[in-house]
């Protein structure tokens, strides 16, 4: 089963920068995938097309079999449900005067009340080891406690794919540590956009190497990584 499927996606900005050439991609569901590559090479013009930001471009994404269709409201909404991303500033994510709110706002937004939201952000929270800090203000925490909780935020609603641009940077090396052993405990499809070669190779079994807006090379990251 495929977490995500991209066929022949193309994209050009409205000033004419073509970004993306045809980009092909399968991920399987639970595989863990660095995507690397030098800046401009539309990484982040890809990633914002797996969950219908952008669009426009020709070719196609799926998501656990669910087409990304920006004229389809409906259908973009659970889209934005599987494909969770974390973004690389921690204080873009989080705006709710404590963590649990930060954690309930998405699966709240999809009508949860109760128990079972209060379930939701606890199991979230404790994935990522932050259950201890529910009730402080997100601005409170350290700077790789606010990522971890971003993180949270993101497992809160369950995603098919979990998107982290940047995971590793701005942390020290213990908190760096500590995200890299939740991340590898969790069972979810992960797609990780980073320059941190060696938080690829701990994390990633496979990586994608984007270039000139094309995926240039896909394979073990062991393999990529060894051979420039
Ligand atoms: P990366 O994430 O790998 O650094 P980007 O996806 O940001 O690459 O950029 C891919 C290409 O698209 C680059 O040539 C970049 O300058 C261009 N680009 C990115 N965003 C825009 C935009 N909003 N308008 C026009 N061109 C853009
Ligand atoms: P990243 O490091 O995440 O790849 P970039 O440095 O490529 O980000 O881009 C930062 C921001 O600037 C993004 O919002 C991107 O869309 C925008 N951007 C990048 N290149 C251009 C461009 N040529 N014209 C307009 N906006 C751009």
């Amino acid at each position: 089963e495929l977490s995500l499927e991209v066929r022949g996606l193309a994209f050009a900005y409205p000033d004419g920068t073509q970004a993306l050439f045809g980009v092909d991609a399968s991920i399987a569901r639970g595989e863990r995938v660095a995507l690397l590559g030098p800046n401009g090479a539309g990484k982040t013009t890809f990633v914002l097309h797996l969950n219908g930001i952008l669009a426009g471009g020709s070719g196609s994404v799926k998501v656990a079999g669910l087409p990304v269709d920006p004229k389809d409201k409906k259908s973009l909404r659970e889209i934005r449900r599987r494909v969770g991303v974390v973004f690389q500033d921690p204080d873009d994510q989080l705006f709710m005067p404590t963590v649990r709110e930060d954690v309930a706002f998405g699966p709240a937004n999809l009508g949860m009340r109760g128990p079972e939201l209060e379930a939701r952000v606890t199991a979230a929270l404790e994935r990522v080891g932050m259950g201890h800090v529910a009730d402080r203000a997100p601005q409170h925490l350290s700077f790789g406690q606010r990522r971890r909780v971003a993180v949270a935020t993101v497992l809160a609603m369950e995603p098919e794919i979990l998107v982290l641009d940047e995971p590793s940077s701005n942390l020290d090396p213990a908190s760096r540590r500590e995200l890299a052993e939740i991340l590898l405990d969790l069972d979810v499809t992960i797609l990780m956009v980073t320059h941190d070669l060696p938080y690829a190779a701990q994390l990633c079994p496979r990586s994608m190497i984007m270039s000139g807006g094309v995926i240039a090379a896909d394979g073990k990251t062991r393999d990529l990584l060894a051979d420039p």
